[in-house]
């Protein structure tokens, strides 16, 4: 698979470039921090609030802008890069075998934790009353509704739209993704120079959407700084105490997900350094958290693999999409946590047998989530009401879903990057982060 396409772009804008991208972590990083202090400080002034709404929605807007036509450009290009089934069978076998594996890695550690620490135990008894178990119904409903179905079948049915433009303006990812495939099989099954054609044309859009992406993320610092200042000033600390042990056992299981298994994973099976990986994603791992959104992220993650990791548009084109909207290893894990936390809050005994549909069920509805701000709260409801919990009980995690959802949104996005890197070696991309992707990364406008 050849690696992506090289670009003719002067050396002295190539420099340019290159000053600013590298800059762009410190900047992202820089604003978080003072959107930390900022929001804390300043509170829920409602000119405040209002100001950073309007400036974070317009960020947002920019990035969802950019989805429809990357998904479609990405999945097609791809398609029409890979030639036969042969190749594609592999690759998507590769992909699920991958998002399969790593999901259930991360929701195996949330179940070690949270049985671990029990922190929905006080003094070995259940801590529901502590932690107000008669959350408001109305408030749960309203939160998980228009959040999407974490049931499988419904999942298949969206899956095949009726209406492809009401589908794109649903944003309808899985939709999008179906079609981008069948389109660009049969496009690649056209006689060779009108399939050259919609090989040129949808790579040009491609290439006009990443270069789209990079315009709009000169503006991140400014974006996170607003999006992250609102929520800091908005959020309500004093009921995150009682939760504080749910919180920390999410939080660490995430972190060793980041920082031991996936890297473990780049380094061994692909072969490449993790420290790397991480330095060319940072970016979109700062957008992820700051917009709590897979799927907004999708255009940086791009930006990020291309130009950082040197990795194919094939393979990206055909990994992104997909990881973006059904590998949630962060949502996993989140699931299970926060359902074997609601359990043990509401003093429910979890057989070994239970725990296992737990997993089971983390791993399986983890698919149905949207990449979308608080969407795995339908999912938790679902296997609340399987294990025989009140739909109530997702009421107990809502004082810190907020900020659970960042660090989760980080780790889905990071699973999915480190996923295109290893089938990208798969597939026999040896530059994807070596020492001629880092050349290239620091020519950036080289492919
Ligand atoms: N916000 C998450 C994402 O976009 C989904 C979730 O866990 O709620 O990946």
């Amino acid at each position: 698979m050849n690696s992506a396409p090289a670009q003719d772009q002067p050396a002295a804008t190539g420099e340019k470039r290159k000053a600013r991208w590298r800059a762009l972590h410190w900047q992202i990083a820089i604003a978080l921090l003072a959107a930390a202090a900022f929001g804390a400080l300043l509170g829920p002034q409602p000119a405040f609030v209002a100001a950073c709404e309007f400036v974070g929605t317009l960020f947002l807007n920019a990035l969802k802008m950019l989805i429809v036509p990357l998904i479609l450009a990405s999945m097609i290009s791809a398609m029409l890069g890979l030639g036969d089934q042969g190749v594609l069978g592999k690759l998507g076998l590769r992909t699920a075998t991958f998002f399969v594996l790593t999901t259930a890695v991360s929701v195996l550690t949330g179940l070690l934790l949270v049985n671990l620490v029990a922190p929905g135990l006080v003094d070995g008894e259940a801590a529901g009353a502590q932690l107000g178990l008669s959350a408001d119904t109305d408030d749960v409903m309203g939160r998980i509704e228009d959040r999407g179905s974490g049931d499988l079948l419904a999942v298949i049915l969206r899956m095949v739209p009726p209406n492809l433009i009401a589908a794109a303006a649903q944003g309808e990812m899985l939709a999008l993704i179906f079609f981008g495939i069948l389109f660009g099989y049969f496009a690649s099954r056209l006689p060779a120079a009108r399939a050259e054609q919609q090989r040129e044309f949808w790579g040009g859009l491609y290439e006009i959407m990443i270069a789209i992406t990079g315009w709009v993320m000169r503006f991140a610092p400014l974006g996170v700084f607003a999006l992250v200042a609102k929520t800091v000033a908005t959020t309500g600390w004093s009921a995150v105490g009682p939760l504080m042990k749910f919180f920390l056992v999410v939080l660490i299981g995430l972190l060793i997900q980041l920082l031991v298994w996936l890297p473990l994973i780049l380094r061994f099976v692909a072969g490449v350094s993790p420290l790397r990986h991480l330095r060319v994603t940072v970016p979109a791992l700062l957008t992820a958290f700051s917009t709590s959104s897979s799927a907004a992220t999708l255009p940086v993650s791009f930006d990020c693999l291309r130009r950082g990791a040197g990795v194919s548009p094939q393979v990206s084109g055909f990994v992104l999409p997909l990881g973006c909207t059904v590998n949630m290893n962060g949502t996993a894990l989140y699931e299970c946590v926060a359902a074997m936390f609601i359990a043990q809050a509401y003093g429910l005994e979890m057989s070994f047998v239970t725990q296992v549909l737990v997993v089971a069920l983390a791993i399986v509805t983890s698919v149905g989530v949207a990449g979308i701000p608080s969407a795995s709260l339908v999912a938790i409801a679902v296997i609340l009401g399987t294990i025989g919990l009140p739909l109530e009980g997702v009421g107990l995690i809502l004082a810190v879903d907020r900020v659970l959802d960042m660090a989760r949104t980080a780790i889905n996005v990071y699973g999915d990057t480190v996923c295109a890197v290893v089938v990208a070696r798969f597939e026999g991309e040896d530059g994807v982060l070596g020492e001629p992707a880092i050349a290239r990364f620091n020519r950036p406008e080289a492919g």
